[in-house]
């Protein structure tokens, strides 16, 4: 008899395709996937050019289909498939990551930057279940991601902790529209990050290593850099924002320590409704797989009692000018926050690559957003143009501190 309540009654296993597979949110899905193995099938998995590591979750996951979105073909990879026995089809190029999508029920969005918004858009447009991890989809082209989601049916559901947490204390859909008349504020709790009570020379200096040590979560490179500068938070109210339909100013971030209260909701009577959990991002993933039913996660239970206090503060936006920048794309509009995000991810990778000081992240970000010109952000196309002019712009100002400072 069938007794895990991810499986509904008499119903097929459900396919699941992770775009960003190898990634950590890909990991983590592929965690809670295997404690459920009766409710769901891997479809599709995929990577952008780490071939080893997909390789080795094809032979352990056995998916459908498996794509290496940033290599050309191999046939040496595919014969390494057949040789041991695997029948994945395995795919190349950027246009094989919506054959991955095609097929499926469940698309886990999890591909780290503005690469993940193409093959996102698509599942959406598709009607799928969309299990949002890619923020980068809703911080380029909101608006459009939204409306183009609400037209095809398709089940939003949001991975980020902060918004999987708002999500949860909210009483309606993932549009959450029902209920936001009700609502006062939303609030996103933020760690701080690594540098939360570093001085201003100290964040002058700041290596790589330093920077994706992040106190209370292990993440991707690109994400933990945005962490410590605060950048995830900004890019978070962006998404906050489309994703909800609430205003800017209704949505506010505390720097809480611990990061154990994920979010939080304020109501009109004055209530607030908060999440927690023990930072483990198998708690959002189980829950939006499962959506609506609840799931074994594998995440540790949380011990309050052990944890014993929980801290809150406001954010100093003078060491960690990230955060206002974002309100200021948001302001803005248009294509300002897709400017934004990839002057972002220029700048994060040439800190990464030790071409930038950490300091010099957001001052690029600044740098960029008042150089490029925003406009409508009317289609997808539009939005990859702005995107593309950003990241050229990016490299530019990179490009000028380092002649000056030679
Ligand atoms: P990661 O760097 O660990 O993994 C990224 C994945 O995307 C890998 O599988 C990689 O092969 C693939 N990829 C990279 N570049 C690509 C490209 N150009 N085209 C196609 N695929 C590409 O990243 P992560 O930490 O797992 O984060 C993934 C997404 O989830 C990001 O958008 C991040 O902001 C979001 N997110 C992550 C966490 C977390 O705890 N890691 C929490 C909240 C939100
Ligand atoms: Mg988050």
């Amino acid at each position: 008899m069938n007794t895990d309540p991810a499986r509904q009654s008499n119903s097929k296993p459900r396919e699941v395709a992770i775009l960003g597979a190898t990634g950590s949110i890909g990991r983590s899905t592929l965690d809670v996937l295997s404690r459920h193995r009766d409710a769901y099938v891997v479809h599709a998995l995929t990577a952008h050019t780490s071939s080893e590591a997909l390789i080795e979750l094809c032979l352990r996951c056995q998916p459908r289909i498996a794509v290496l979105s940033g290599i050309e073909e191999d046939d040496s990879l595919r014969r390494r498939l057949r040789d041991a026995r695997c029948r994945t089809e395995l795919l190349f190029g950027q246009e094989a990551l919506l054959r991955a999508v095609e097929g499926c029920d469940i698309a886990m969005a999890a591909i780290v930057g503005a690469a993940g918004l193409p093959p996102t858009l698509a599942a959406a447009r598709a009607g799928k279940q969309v299990l949002l991890a890619n923020k980068e989809a809703l911080v380029m082209a909101g608006p459009l991601f939204m409306r183009e989601a609400r037209a095809a049916g398709a089940v939003l559901l949001p991975i980020d902790s902060e918004h999987n947490a708002v999500f949860q204390c909210l009483p309606t859909d993932a549009f959450g529209r029902a209920a936001m008349s009700e609502v006062r504020r939303i609030v996103l709790t933020a760690s701080g990050g690594p540098f939360r009570t570093a001085s201003p020379e100290k964040l002058r200096s700041v290596t790589p290593d330093e920077a994706c040590a992040h106190p209370n979560w292990v993440m991707g490179r690109k994400i933990s850099v945005d962490s410590a500068t605060m950048m995830n938070k900004g890019l978070e109210v962006i998404e906050a924002r489309w994703l909800f339909d609430v205003d800017p100013s209704r949505i506010e971030v505390v720097i809480h320590p611990q990061s154990v209260i994920h979010s939080m909701v304020e109501y009109v009577d004055g209530s607030t409704i908060a999440q927690l959990s023990n930072p483990d991002m198998r708690v959002p993933i189980a829950h939006a797989l499962a959506y609506p039913a609840r799931i074994d996660s594998g995440a540790s239970p949380l011990n309050l009692a052990a944890i014993g206090r929980l801290d809150f503060e406001s954010p100093d936006v003078q060491r960690f000018p990230c955060l206002a920048l974002a309100y200021c794309a948001l302001e803005a509009g248009g294509t300002a926050p897709a400017i934004l995000n990839a002057a972002n991810e220029v700048a994060v990778e040439a800190f990464l690559d030790g071409r930038l000081a950490f300091t010099g992240i957001a001052q690029v970000d600044q740098e960029v957003l008042g150089l490029v010109p925003s406009g409508e952000a009317a289609s997808l196309e539009v939005v990859l143009e702005a995107d593309r002019a950003a990241r050229a712009r990016a490299r530019q100002c990179i490009q000028g501190r380092l002649e000056r400072a030679a």
